[in-house]
């Protein structure tokens, strides 16, 4: 292959998991952003392919829902020349009884290098990453984290505010079952940006300060001092009970509108990491006005997941040698 094709190796990267953004450090999330950004240039902004891990084969093992990321990890396997298999837990043989570890060695035994997880149990992707002799990448285990959504949004924000020491970004709506919001909150604090995390009270407790980050229940207070706003959706699938009265009143106290962008600062960056809920979390004019960076976030999903995949699989290729 091209020599000029291939991405510096960076010293300090030993992952062959990715299952979290809590347990890597600052320098490991630092690798992990400027290999996408190497990523996003080789492959002229995702569109070309490099044959990066060509004879390796990926298989998405999706236990939820989802369009971005399953869309985005398989795409960006084909960007970078390997297979890629999909299955959905639905139309499986789980349906019929078969445990995760059995049906994931199952995939396994048809010669899969990196299995790529979402489950709505957390800790799923450990319990695979402990038994199996494979890559595992966790795409979202329940509540608990998401970590390539977190990095693809610091991603988007690196892009337009290089210095996370002067940011304050806000995540704002359904913490308590936000994989995305427990997964940006390792990642942001690591870089250093002070995080505001923000919502109904039923939703957002102040446990959370021990974790570093500022909790607010009014959005219309924070607003003025916000670089970024992360809008969440309210995950109801996640809720056993309805955490406020009605989804009108969640809107006029939380929803990002026009009378609010007024209210913020002029260059606030304004993401979600979707899917999105017009009129819920944000109304059509924000979603899709100047300062909207939500495509871009989905852009960069598929390089930061091109990073992750080369660099777990290649730690496993080096072991094997
Ligand atoms: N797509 C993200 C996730 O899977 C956010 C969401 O579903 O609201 O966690």
């Amino acid at each position: 292959m091209d020599e000029s094709l291939q991405p510096a190796w960076p010293a300090g990267w030993t992952r062959r998991h990715l299952l979290d953004l809590e347990s890597l450090s600052r320098e490991e999330i630092e690798i992990l952003l400027d290999t996408a950004l190497q990523m996003k240039k080789l492959t002229q902004g995702c569109r070309a392919k490099v044959p990066l891990l060509s004879g390796v084969t990926t298989a998405n093992l999706f236990f939820e829902n989802s369009t971005r990321t399953r869309l985005s990890f398989s795409l960006a396997a084909r960007r970078l020349g390997a297979d890629t298999v999909d299955f959905t837990a639905s139309t499986s043989s789980v349906s019929k009884g078969e445990s995760l570890l059995d049906t994931a060695k199952t995939i396994l035994a048809m010669q899969v290098d990196s299995l790529i997880v979402r489950h709505r149990a957390p800790g799923a992707p450990y319990i695979l990453a402990d038994n199996l002799d494979c890559c595992v990448i966790n795409a979202g285990d329940g509540p608990h984290e998401h970590p390539t959504q977190g990095l693809l949004d610091m991603l988007t924000i690196r892009e337009h505010r290089p210095r996370f020491e002067d940011l304050t970004v806000a995540l704002v709506g359904d913490i308590a079952h936000s994989r995305t919001a427990r997964s940006n909150i390792w990642g942001l604090k690591k870089l250093g940006a002070h995080v505001i995390v923000c919502g109904p009270a039923t939703l957002v407790s102040r446990q959370w300060e021990k974790f570093g980050v500022e909790v607010a229940h009014r959005l219309d207070d924070i607003l003025p001092r916000c670089d970024v706003l992360n809008l969440l959706r309210i995950q109801f699938e996640r809720q056993y009970t309805r955490p406020f009265p009605s989804v009108h009143e969640y809107a006029l106290l939380y929803a990002m509108n026009r009378q609010r962008m007024e209210r913020a600062k002029s260059d606030i960056l304004i993401m979600a990491p979707g899917p999105i809920n017009r009129g819920v979390e944000i109304t059509p004019d924000v979603a899709d006005g100047p300062q909207s960076v939500i495509l871009d976030q989905v852009t960069n999903g598929l390089a930061v997941r091109m990073a992750v995949l080369w660099l777990t699989c290649r730690v496993a290729q080096q072991a094997a040698v």
